[in-house]
């Protein structure tokens, strides 16, 4: 320390901060004060010793400072009239020196030096050394202009290059409360040669006292410092709280405990209608109903009693007068005491739920068709009357937890619903399938299922139609189908070989005419017997008689010999053959020159206006491709995937019929898939359709792969 503490009176907190010995003949010091006081018992002992030593003072302080501190100097018996009149003594108005420097809110340094420099010229007169106490920057501390105090402490040191001189400058401390000053603090320090703390620690008379004060004081130093981490942490956590509320969907606001709103947030501006200038102020009761009074008492009660209320159903009224229905939540809002004072509201608008709810309750109810409820894992949680009677359970049954949908169903349909509940996790809705429950009695019941998930949740709504009466129709028309074509096999084969036997005769007579007739005679029992050999293949593959040979055939040739056989049955089109893959695949030769029959059969039928279709063959690495041209009326956009069912036939967009029974893209279709190949459709609007299957390749080393059993 540069300034060793005496105490002059024990009893005082006074203590001599100066000594002559410790002014030293030029220095720019400055004190820190933390009342006015010591500021004035440090100012007069710092005149008296200087005018005791012969020295001259200047002091350029504020009315009551000089006004208090003269008053001071007269009791300790100096003659300050005489000593102003020596020029020892030069006492001015800080503000009014003030005002002859400052230009613009600065102090102008060719003022500064004039005025400063020759009131210190004249006391310096007669060699004596010079003492100034100047407030002048503490003023333009104190009136916020800290810029400029700082530009006045340089000037001061500035002067002190021409002029020896010391000067003593005071700053209050309450001024520098604040973050914000820590720079200008230091800035201050920096422009004096020496600091004198203010008088809680330079009251202090023994080391040790100091020295726990420092202790105390870094203490407290780093006690603040984590506060403020605290604080800024909490301010943070506190903006992060708000920003939750300002978004949320929910309808967030406060009440105190009389009920009368304090904060209201945007959602619950959009939910009530209310602006919260208009509402802020207002009793909450203006959301309820006339006749929810008692709701409102009851739940203040609760809330005074420390209570939170947990969600519940109930309604609200908006500004325009429409009600909502609101899943509600209140909790207490308590002060830092703890003491209850006021509650917090959550609301949800479920209005649209519960509508929807109502809905789904009176399908649900009306029995129309099978619904349950049920998890991901397959448990049914709830289900209406037809379903639990579709399966032959009760409902007692159903809440025991008993039925679960693995058990419930044969093991050949549980890959189905796995694949469901796959679906319903990533679309969050199955698509309608058709499988299989057992009901409690054993049977197997077939039905149609569609299962869509609640949202946001592992569970799911499923809808269930019972078909076994259109399972059991079906049956019964597949069985007379199968019936059907093979009793009229038998004969159009009689028929065929009578038609051979005439043919042959006719020729021997060379009766040209009847065998004209007879010809087209013939091209119809063709027709016919390409019809019923349809309907027994579709019969077979129901049945899975369908019987497949297994040989390798060269590609080529296949569809060389279809493409011609087909070119004698029409004059209307040319069939043009493109490409060569000189590929071998494994398979039933026939059924795949009959697959290429029906694209072939097809693309002629239903391209009237045309006269050509196009073949062509080619092959990659794995597989050979086929495809089958037309420029004909095209399918549309809606049917490409039906024309590959059973008995589906499209709509000419004409409306002109086309004989066929629909079945023979289905027939195609499952060859192509039980030799490992694909068929499929390619349309493009107006130009016709293209039908494509591929093969796999027949490979040595593979050997042979016997055909998929489907
Ligand atoms: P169909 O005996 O009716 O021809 P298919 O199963 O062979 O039975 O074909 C099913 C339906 O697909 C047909 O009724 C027809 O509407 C449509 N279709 C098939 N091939 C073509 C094609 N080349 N151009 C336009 N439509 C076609």
């Amino acid at each position: 320390m540069a300034t060793t503490a005496k105490k002059t009176h024990p009893s005082s907190q006074t203590e001599k901060v100066f000594t002559q010995s410790e002014i030293s003949e030029s220095e720019h010091f400055v004190q820190f004060f933390e009342n006015d006081k010591f500021l004035l018992d440090s100012l007069s002992e710092f005149i008296d010793t200087s005018l005791n030593a012969g020295d001259a003072c200047i002091v350029l302080a504020t009315k009551s400072h000089r006004e208090s501190l003269e008053e001071r100097l007269t009791t300790n018996g100096l003659d300050l009239v005489a000593a102003n009149t020596r020029g020892e003594y030069i006492s001015m108005d800080a503000a009014e020196t003030l005002s002859k420097i400052m230009v613009d809110g600065s102090a102008e340094p060719g003022r500064f030096a004039e005025v400063l420099g020759s009131m210190i010229e004249r006391a310096a007169k007669g060699r004596r050394r010079v003492r100034i106490f100047g407030e002048l920057v503490s003023l333009l501390w104190a009136d916020g202009n800290r810029a400029a105090a700082i530009r006045l402490e340089e000037l001061w040191n500035d002067l002190g290059k021409t002029h020896a001189f010391s000067l003593f400058c005071a700053y209050p401390l309450h001024g520098f409360g604040g973050e914000v000053y820590k720079l200008e603090f230091t800035e201050i320090c920096q422009q004096h040669s020496r600091v004198i703390p203010s008088e809680s620690y330079s009251a202090l008379a023994s080391p040790d006292e100091r020295l726990r004060a420092i202790a105390l004081l870094q203490q407290k130093a780093y006690s603040l410092e984590v506060e403020k981490a605290e604080r800024k942490a909490a301010e943070e956590a506190l903006l992060h709280l708000a920003a939750i509320v300002e978004s949320s969907d929910d309808a967030i606001l406060s009440k105190n405990l009389e009920g009368i709103i304090t904060s209201w947030n945007p959602a619950a501006e959009r939910m009530y209608g209310y602006r919260t200038e208009e509402i802020v102020g207002q009793p909450v009761t203006l959301l309820y109903a006339p006749y929810q009074q008692d709701e409102f008492t009851q739940i203040m009660a609760r809330i005074r009693r420390g209570e939170r209320v947990e969600p519940y159903e109930t309604v609200r009224v908006r500004k325009n007068g429409t009600y909502l229905t609101v899943s509600v939540t209140v909790s207490p809002i308590k002060d830092r005491t703890g003491t209850i004072i006021g509650a917090s509201t959550i609301a949800r608008d479920i209005t649209r739920q519960k509508r929807l709810e109502a809905k789904f309750r009176r399908l649900f109810d009306s029995n129309l068709i099978g619904v349950f409820v049920s998890d991901f894992a397959g448990t049914f949680l709830d289900a209406n009357d037809a379903f639990l009677d579709l399966l032959g359970y009760t409902r007692a049954e159903l809440l025991a937890g008993t039925m679960e949908r693995d058990a419930l169903t044969p093991p050949e349909f549980h890959s189905l619903s796995q694949d469901a509940v796959i679906a319903l996790q990533e679309t969050g809705a199955s698509g309608t399938y058709e499988k299989e429950y057992l009901h409690k009695s054993g049977k197997r019941i077939p039905v149609l299922v569609a299962v869509t998930r609640i949202e946001q949740t592992e569970t799911c709504i499923g809808f269930v139609l019972d078909i076994s009466e259109r399972k059991e129709l079906e049956k019964r028309k597949d069985e007379f189908i199968g019936m059907a074509s093979h009793e009229l096999k038998t004969p159009v084969t009689s028929l065929k070989g009578f038609l051979g036997l005439l043919q042959r005769r006719l020729t021997i007579q060379g009766d040209e005419k009847t065998l004209h007739y007879l010809a087209r005679m013939d091209a119809q029992v063709n027709k016919l017997t390409r019809l019923i050999n349809e309907l027994l293949d579709l019969s077979k593959m129901q049945t899975g008689q369908l019987v497949y040979r297994e040989d390798r055939f060269e590609v080529d040739a296949l569809v060389q010999e279809i493409v011609e056989n087909v070119q004698d049955t029409t004059q209307t089109h040319r069939l043009l053959l493109e490409g060569q893959t000189q590929a071998e695949v494994f398979g039933d030769r026939d059924r795949i020159g009959q697959v290429l029959i029906n694209l072939l059969d097809n693309a002629i039928k239903y391209s009237p206006q045309a006269d050509r279709v196009l073949v062509r063959v080619s092959k990659d690495q794995n597989k050979v491709l086929v495809s089958v041209q037309d420029f004909g009326i095209g399918i549309a956009k809606e049917h490409q995937h039906k024309i590959f069912e059973r008995f589906y036939q499209g709509i000419d967009p004409e409306e002109k019929t086309y004989p066929g029974l629909g079945i023979g893209l289905y027939i195609s279709c499952e060859i192509v898939k039980r030799h490992g190949g694909q068929l499929w459709v390619e349309r493009k609007k107006g130009k016709g359709a293209t039908f494509h299957f591929t093969l796999p390749l027949f490979s040595e080393e593979k050997g042979l792969t016997p055909l998929k059993h489907g």
